[in-house]
């Protein structure tokens, strides 16, 4: 073979190889649906049993400031509400040395029930599921650290912020590290009872679930089928474990928005707005504009924490919201607000109105979300391949 055929041949060669190694992460990309207008919701998490005064003005300023806004459709703002239905009862662990807690169905929480469902009314809060507890119960009992025992013997309502990050999870043992699974048995009638309960103090079935600090594993999904609930809120992956350090681990994925396994359909939460970390309005803005040159969702990440951790952080976040709604809404006129559940069905349906169907326009998305895998856009573009691709993707899509 003569030398001026081989170099050309040897080029195909590496670079069908290397579609090749990627071609499920990069068909997994195709896949997934791509938006005709950008979407921001922000998913707030930790909301229910805990601090009362505090939560109930959090949450009733909140629905005020929320309702100022709105969309080109006319749609305020939606902020989800991952719920946490229980804390514990500190008297009565302390006086029979067993488990017991206290439910939002305890007349002490009615301030907070009586604001959620003021922003339930207003169109401004979607309740997605959090757990009964922020831990796994048993776990907490058996842990021998003395701080941990005096929290869970401590006055109602006791703060889940407080307890060691490890033991916020709720679907694996931390008690010890590295954590053990709990069994199936366990997490059905763990999933079954908060369910229930859910519904009682709602008056409705939870169909998104957000793992507690985003552990879980295929178990719950199963008992999470069985009881109706359909969506799952993850990282982008799933984390079966915690580590002998205490952090998650057993991980599986990369998984995408609208993926279907099973039963569960995933959503992608990966950007971070919390004031509370320094996190601004700028910087979700940043994080909008690059989701929606993905054709994807911004899903802002926003803790409870942020509102209770006194008045200057609380102040500063009203603030950043303001600004964050405000900004957003000016530099993305055609911008949408939807319940994560609403844009989960939407793209089950391949709604026409709010996903894309002209394949010009995802290959356009898909090249943005290409040129975001690192290791295989920096192949790409050492070996030519990113010439074939097209640009990366370096500004955002107008409207
Ligand atoms: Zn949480």
């Amino acid at each position: 073979m003569s030398f001026i055929l081989f170099i050309p041949l040897a080029w195909l060669v590496l670079v069908a190889g290397l579609l090749l190694w990627y071609r499920r992460e990069l068909l997994a990309l195709w896949r997934e649906p791509v938006l005709k207008h950008p979407v921001l919701i922000i998913e707030s998490d930790d909301w229910g049993a805990g601090p009362v005064e505090p939560q109930a003005q959090a949450l009733n300023r909140l629905v005020d400031l929320l309702t100022q806004f709105k969309d080109c459709t006319g749609r305020h703002p939606v902020m989800t509400l991952a719920i946490v239905l229980a804390v514990p009862d500190g008297p009565a662990i302390r006086a029979t040395g067993r488990y017991h807690r206290i439910t939002l169905e305890h007349p002490m929480f009615a301030p907070v029930l009586a604001a959620i469902e003021r922003g339930r009314k207003a169109g401004v809060f979607a309740l997605q599921l959090h757990g009964l507890e922020h831990y796994w119960p048993p776990a907490l009992m058996a842990a021998e650290d003395p701080a941990v025992r005096a929290w869970l013997e401590s006055d109602p309502p006791a703060t889940t912020e407080r307890l060691p990050a490890h033991l916020q999870s709720r679907w694996t043992d931390a008690s010890v590290l590295p954590s053990r699974p709990l069994s199936a048995e366990e997490i059905a009638r763990a999933v079954h009872e908060e369910v229930e309960l859910f519904e009682r103090v709602f008056g409705e079935r939870p169909r998104v679930a957000v793992p507690p600090t985003f552990v879980w594993n295929e178990a719950v999904e199963a008992a999470w089928a069985r009881e109706g609930i359909d969506v799952v809120v993850t990282p982008g992956l799933r984390s079966a474990c915690r580590n002998a350090q205490g952090l998650p681990d057993c991980d599986a994925g990369p998984l995408h928005n609208g993926q279907r396994l099973s039963d569960m359909t995933y959503v992608v939460r990966d950007d971070y707005f919390e004031p509370q970390r320094g996190h601004t309005a700028e910087r979700a803005l940043h994080a909008l504009q690059r989701k929606w040159a993905q054709g994807r969702p911004c899903l802002l990440e926003l803790h409870r924490s942020n509102f209770l951790a006194g008045a200057e952080t609380a102040d500063r976040t009203y603030e950043e919201i303001d600004v964050l709604f405000r900004q957003a809404l000016t530099r993305w006129p055609q911008l949408r607000f939807v319940t994560t559940a609403e844009l989960l069905d939407r793209y089950a349906q391949r709604e026409g109105a709010l996903v894309e169907t002209l394949i010009r326009r995802c290959a356009v998305a898909w090249r943005c979300r290409v040129s975001a895998l690192r290791r295989f856009w920096r192949l790409a573009r050492f070996s030519g391949l990113s010439l074939l691709i097209g640009p990366a993707c370096a500004r955002a899509r107008t409207e």
